[in-house]
């Protein structure tokens, strides 16, 4: 296992200066690879359809898609890359879809306000960025020292963002990320 393997894959994020450094020229050296997303991503549309149609139930689907994320750790990938396909119109915890013009906000635009950290998405099953606005607040009653406050906060920065950064467009991703989707998957249907 190579130090960046064992600096992704395990829950360890030390600070230190040391560490930052190390962390730091691994960054510098290794791209961003954003096919590693493209191909979990896949995964979690073909996860979709079958949750559509019936053949499996939420968690399974959700156990899949988590691992999706998860598996993007195998190359220099982006969590969130990986579930792309939902994240335009479901909630990435109570997994509902929003219909269009509702919110669906991102975690990580408020994830200061919130307090919420990028490693509690695995504790409170969390499989896209985006959350509804009922997961939100529930988050937010949940992770903030004071409630009132970042209910607050998070008004004033929604009036200062363009609405489609938090509105739902109430249909799946229709490319892979700037790309195609892959052929050749149409006799599962
Ligand atoms: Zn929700």
């Amino acid at each position: 296992m190579s130090i960046l393997t064992y600096v992704l894959f395990s829950d360890i994020y030390c600070i230190c200066v040391a560490c930052t450094y190390i962390q730091y020229i691994l960054g510098g050296i290794i791209m961003s690879c954003h096919d590693i997303g493209r191909g979990m991503n896949e995964v979690v549309r073909m996860t979709i359809s079958l949750l559509d149609k019936g053949e499996i139930e939420m968690e399974p689907a959700k156990k899949i898609i988590a691992t999706c994320r998860a598996a993007v750790n195998w190359c220099d990938g982006n969590e969130e890359e990986a579930s792309l396909y939902i994240s335009n119109c479901r909630c990435g915890k109570c997994m509902k879809i929003i219909p269009k013009g509702e919110k669906l906000l991102s975690l990580y635009s408020f994830d200061d306000i919130i307090g919420l950290q990028y490693r509690d998405y695995r504790t409170e099953h969390i499989v896209s960025d985006k959350v509804c606005e009922q997961c939100f607040d529930e988050l937010v009653t949940k992770y903030s020292d004071d409630v009132t406050s970042a209910k607050e906060a998070t008004d004033k920065r929604l009036e200062g963002m363009n609405s489609k950064e938090y509105i739902s467009e109430g249909a799946y991703q229709n490319d892979n990320n700037g790309c195609r989707w892959v052929r050749g998957t149409d006799w599962f249907d």
